[in-house]
């Protein structure tokens, strides 16, 4: 990490709950205290970033969730008043975390709890409520999945596009046809309660990008729908960091400078997410993004703890 400023900024995109497994395998996870903890003890460890929300899918949402929250949050707010003891008590961490919590809470590092909310079939019946008594900082939509046709059954299936596990299916459904469903389906998404519309593009993900034009006009769409609605729009930085994506990175840069110039232009916030799912990537590719912001003459980003912008540096 070379710059100051970039640990400034605020990460609103993490994973606690780890990666994704293969898709008949995945099932909820529940959150436990320690696990929550632990997550912001590695931001405090290495003192950035400044500003950290973790926010878990919803499809593993479990019963227990909204308990670690409260508990985790009681520990963090002994963690502020220094009562390091009681705090490791409460995380169920050793002192030495509860320490290195305590002191990065006094250096003014701030951590918030959201969510992903995303379009996943298999999110459990009760997620919805769960997650509304969890009290989330901040609410990320997001789409994973879109409804296409079963040849078999003629009932939409709900295909999740960007798992590479599915990924040859853009050749049978088409790339402006992925697009104008991805759209469609984000569109309709973001009319549930959503802080941040998450990661725009990721139907780019494996390098399927629609035509220029069109694609001009899904952005100027969901802009749209932000500056009305006062949403922020997330500069999602995992495929500048992710090995497997690397030769994404020059079209994703183009086009987020453009996306976040639209944005500049209609005073839509913007909010920066590394969608690490590991403790490792939190704030990784943030360097690149701080390039882009400043290109961009962007110079505040979007935060939930305080419902306010951040000034970056
Ligand atoms: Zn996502
Ligand atoms: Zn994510």
């Amino acid at each position: 990490m070379n710059s100051e400023r970039v640990a400034t900024i605020p990460d609103i995109h993490g994973h606690a709950k780890g990666e994704h497994r293969v898709y008949a395998a995945e099932r909820p996870i529940a959150y436990t205290p320690r696990m929550l903890f632990l997550w912001f003890y590695h931001a405090a460890r290495r003192g950035w970033p400044r500003r950290l929300m973790v926010s878990d899918h919803i499809n593993f949402t479990t019963a227990k969730d909204a308990e670690a929250v409260r508990t985790v949050r009681r520990a963090l707010d002994l963690a502020r008043q220094g009562d390091v003891i009681r705090t490791a008590q409460t995380a169920d961490v050793y002192v030495t975390h509860a320490s290195v919590v305590a002191d990065a809470l006094g250096n003014g590092m701030r951590f918030s709890i959201g969510i992903e909310a995303d379009n996943d079939p298999r999110t459990p019946a009760g997620a919805a409520s769960i997650v509304e008594t969890m009290r989330p900082d901040s609410i990320i939509r997001s789409v994973h999945f879109i409804p296409i046709e079963q040849r078999e059954t003629g009932d939409g299936w709900m295909w999740p596009f960007d798992n590479p596990e599915f990924a040859k299916l853009y050749n049978a459904i088409g790339v402006e046809k992925t697009w104008a469903l991805y759209i469609s389906t984000l569109l309709k998404e973001i009319e549930a309660p959503c802080d941040v519309v998450g990661h725009f593009y990721v139907p780019a993900k494996f390098g399927h990008w629609p035509c220029p034009r069109r694609l001009e006009q899904y952005e100027d769409q969901v802009l749209e729908v932000c500056r009305a609605r006062r949403l922020a729009l997330e500069l999602n930085t995992r495929v500048l960091y992710d090995e497997t994506l690397v030769h994404q990175t020059q079209a994703y840069v183009d086009a987020n400078r453009r996306l976040l110039t639209k944005a500049k232009a209609r005073g839509v916030k913007i909010a920066v997410g590394s969608d690490a799912h590991r403790p490792d990537d939190q704030g990784q590719g943030f360097e690149i993004a701080l390039a882009l912001l400043d290109e961009c003459g962007i110079d505040e980003v979007d935060f939930p703890t305080e419902r306010q912008s951040e000034p970056v540096g």
